[in-house]
């Protein structure tokens, strides 16, 4: 008997596994055809590749950023590749009117939402906690709140379309990272946040998915210059990336990690080996040069 529970349980597992995933969709990029999606955070980066690839798919494109020269040229591609529609609004989200009011152009010019993706990030410094207060406060209302201001005005929208939120969130946001103090607080916040309230979706039927995307190292200019030198570990690109937040949020994904041998796979120590996970994160970082520089 105990022998046959030995051979049973895990098989039963694998039959269980199987099934979960074999039954989940596939996605088509059909499915963001005609969508209206609000992209903030895309004059450059992995937010610019989501808008390419959204234009690809024929999508309707709302993005925004401060830079106005490159949030122009960002659109006139979109349109060269094929969306449906691509405009752009610019401004800086450390202004929670101004986020309120991108949601605002899209029901003004869209007529609605399908998809709001969060993506924006401020800029902070890579190096030890300087004990500047008013700097953490600044990257909240960038990286947090306007997050939720633009939620909570776009929710209504999202309800009648039965949309998707997608926030995108770093491996920072999920454990301790050093060096990055004030960032992975934001990131943490959001995770808090956005958990919390798919759990109140669920209690109320709210039709409405969040994907909370959980991302390594990916080669975007920014990160590059802030990190390059001190990682021992390589980007991902950002092109596959920006691809794989899309699928995520179509398949309406619960959360999505890219690459998911760099982020998923070390997370499942966290509970049962902090300290290792603690000591694996720290040494992915040549500290010489952290100390040197
Ligand atoms: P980038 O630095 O390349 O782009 C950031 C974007 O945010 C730009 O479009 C920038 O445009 C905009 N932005 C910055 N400050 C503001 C502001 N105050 N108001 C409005 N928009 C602003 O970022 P990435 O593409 O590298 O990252 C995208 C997302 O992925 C972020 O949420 C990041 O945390 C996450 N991530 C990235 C990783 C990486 O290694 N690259 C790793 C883990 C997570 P502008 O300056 O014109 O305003």
């Amino acid at each position: 008997m105990g022998r046959l529970q030995k051979i049973l349980i895990p098989f039963l597992g694998l039959v269980l596994a199987f099934w979960f995933y074999s039954a989940r969709e596939n996605f088509k990029p059909e499915m963001l055809k005609g969508k209206r999606v609000i992209v903030t955070g895309a004059s450059t980066g992995i937010g610019e590749q989501m808008a390419y690839h959204l234009a690809r798919m024929g999508s309707h494109i709302l993005i925004t950023a401060r830079t106005e020269a490159k949030l122009q040229k960002v659109v006139e591609r979109c349109l060269e590749l094929g969306a449906a529609s691509a405009r752009y609004v610019s401004g800086t989200m450390e202004d929670m009117a101004f986020a309120e009011h991108v949601v605002k152009e899209a029901e003004t010019s869209l007529g609605g939402l399908d998809m709001l993706i969060l993506n924006h990030v401020g800029t902070s410094y890579f190096g030890y906690f300087n004990g500047d207060v008013g700097h953490v406060r600044k990257l909240l209302e960038i990286n947090f709140l306007s997050y939720v201001a633009m939620t909570t005005s776009a929710l209504p929208m999202l309800k009648e379309s039965e949309g998707s939120i997608v926030v995108v969130s770093s491996m920072a946001g999920k454990v301790g990272f050093p060096f990055t103090v004030p960032y992975s607080a934001t990131k943490f916040a959001l995770d808090g946040f956005f958990s919390s309230l798919r759990q109140e979706f669920s209690i109320q039927s709210i039709n409405v998915s969040i994907t909370l995307c959980i991302l390594g190292f990916i080669d975007t200019e920014s990160a590059l210059r802030a990190a390059a030198d001190l990682l021992l570990v390589p980007p991902a690109p950002r092109e596959e990336c920006a691809l794989e937040i899309l699928r995520g949020g179509a398949l309406r994904r619960r959360e999505l990690y890219y690459r998911y041998g760099s982020t998923r796979l070390p997370l499942l120590l966290r509970d049962w080996a902090a300290e290792l996970l603690d000591y694996l994160v720290r040494s992915r970082y040549r500290l010489e040069r952290l100390r040197s520089g």
